[in-house]
């Protein structure tokens, strides 16, 4: 017998460790539900949510195929493998099959898993699937990690002509076994159920993902360039916390964009060109993640940032988590997350920007909270959108490129329908005020509304003053990760 480790690959589609358990014998499949540990990687609850919403339809097609789901409990994840030990003696297990998955914590846990399956003489069998190339293949010339994304792209478009990563077949449906499926928790301890409201936006199953993938290429993507920074527009796909989960793989969503256009990936339509860059951004945070572990350890990419005088101010912490910073397009996208468990990519920028440089928080106060409210949260997405927003990252924004969320509002929400879908309170203001309420002032002013926390062209200089003073630059790549 074979058993199927299900983690963030909650699908049977181009599942690479489904087909190939299927192959090699009969199967039954668990997944770990772990409180603590999600605790620990601040997992929000509405993620958690997700994922056992997932899996009560990855059970029902995983029925299909007449492959059992076993739900069993590893609160921290050192108990993974005392638990599949177990699992194993009682279905006599001769291999176990998984999905990689990147990350400190991931990876010591698998190696722990495979040193105790050893030792019981089973096998450990891990596939590349998450990603199109396995981290450590995509390297400079002298053997080291990419840190700039343009030269890692251009690998991957060098590999990428020279064979495209395949989809994997769906496997044909095995003999019915005597083994019935585990009941999946309708919630997990500590982890909230959502509201709703905010699950209707994020229907669980493949074929949800499978369909929001076929209506964003057949009708959007041309126009994803275009329209992507529009948060008022449906300008991107939505397929985030799909991705995350692993509903849809990144391999799918590839051959998507590449049949919408003739098979080209460099050239042909830009809408298609920028969304593979898109999901290149996604393998390139991984791999970073993987080559240089300090990341995961709330630890800056650029070693001479951690100099930098952040600054302790609880009160505009609080206003900017609680969407009420006076700053119409802060707020709005501070609701959008707390509502929806989203938010658009430009507003990410420029939340993240806005905490960092004009109130001049440490980015790992806004990355904790991302990954406490987002149904997409991923560690390494995350942890490189918070470190570019930050200039701490690889690759990252120049210090000195500080978005004003003044023009930045103006210019990607100029009717203002972003703000005032989120912002009732400020329904009555025409497009031009809706921006800045504060200055209007008098009589135009809404009552309801706060003013600004902050000004912005002296909290500017101050944040350029702050990352002025820091120490010369010290090459990244030399500073071990230990
Ligand atoms: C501060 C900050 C935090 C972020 N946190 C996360 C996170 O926790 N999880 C997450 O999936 N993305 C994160 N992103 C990246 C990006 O904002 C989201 O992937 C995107 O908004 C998801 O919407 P979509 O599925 O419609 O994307 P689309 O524009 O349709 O893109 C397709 C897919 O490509 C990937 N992708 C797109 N942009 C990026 C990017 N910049 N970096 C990495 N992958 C990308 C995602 O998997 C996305 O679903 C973050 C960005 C910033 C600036």
């Amino acid at each position: 017998m074979q058993l199927l480790w299900l983690r963030s690959d909650l699908r049977i589609h181009d599942n690479t460790a489904l087909t190939a358990a299927i192959e090699q014998g009969p199967v039954v499949a668990v997944y770990l539900i772990s409180p603590t540990q999600w605790r620990s990687h601040d997992d929000a609850p509405c993620k958690v949510d997700f994922w056992l919403r997932n899996l009560v339809e990855l059970q029902k097609a995983l029925g299909e195929l007449n492959v059992p789901l076993l739900i069993r409990e590893a609160d921290s994840w050192d108990e993974a493998p005392r638990v599949l030990l177990e699992l194993c003696r009682e279905h006599n297990i001769q291999s176990v099959h998984a999905n990689e998955e990147y990350g400190i914590n991931e990876t010591r846990r698998d190696a722990a898993v495979a040193d105790a399956l050893e030792d019981a003489d089973i096998q450990w069998r891990s596939y590349l699937d998450q990603l199109f190339f396995k981290p450590g293949t995509v390297l400079t010339k002298t053997g080291t990690y990419f840190q700039v994304f343009s030269q890692f792209r251009k690998v991957c478009y060098a590999r990428m002509h020279q064979a495209m990563p395949p989809l994997i077949h769906l496997p044909k449906p095995q003999a019915a076994l005597d083994i019935k499926s585990d009941r999946v928790p309708e919630q997990v301890e500590g982890f909230a159920t959502p509201p709703q409201a905010l699950q209707a936006l994020w229907p669980a199953g493949e074929d949800e993902a499978r369909r929001r993938l076929a209506a964003f290429s057949d009708e959007q993507i041309d126009y994803y360039r275009s329209e992507r920074d529009f948060p008022a527009k449906p300008g991107t796909s939505q397929l985030s916390a799909y991705l995350a989960a692993g509903v849809i793989s990144p391999r799918q969503c590839l051959h998507a964009a590449l049949s919408s256009n003739q098979g080209e990936f460099e050239t042909g339509s830009v809408g298609a060109v920028t969304w593979i860059n898109e999901l290149l951004w996604r393998e390139f945070y991984k791999h970073i993640l993987v080559g240089f572990p300090r990341v995961s350890r709330y630890r800056a990419f650029r070693p001479e940032t951690e100099a930098l005088k952040w600054r302790d101010a609880p009160e505009e912490l609080a206003a900017w988590k609680e969407a009420r910073t006076g700053l119409p397009i802060i707020d709005a996208a501070m609701r959008q997350l707390l509502e929806t468990g989203w938010m658009h990519n430009r507003l990410r920028m420029v939340v993240a920007m806005f905490l960092t440089k004009n109130l001049l928080i440490d980015w790992r106060e806004g990355e904790r909270f991302f990954m406490q409210h987002l149904i997409d949260g991923d560690l390494a997405a995350n942890n490189g959108g918070w470190q570019w927003s930050s200039s701490t990252g690889t690759d990252s924004s120049p210090y000195f490129r500080i978005f004003n969320p003044l023009s930045q509002s103006e210019k990607f929400d100029p009717e203002g329908l972003f703000l005032k879908k989120w912002l009732p309170e400020l329904a009555d203001l025409n497009k031009k005020e809706v921006h800045n309420p504060a200055a209007s002032g008098g009589l135009f002013g809404v009552a309801s509304y706060p003013k600004p926390i902050v000004d912005l062209s002296s909290s500017r200089a101050r944040a350029l003053a702050a990352f002025k003073a820091l120490p010369h630059r010290q090459p990244a790549a030399e500073v071990t990760d230990d």
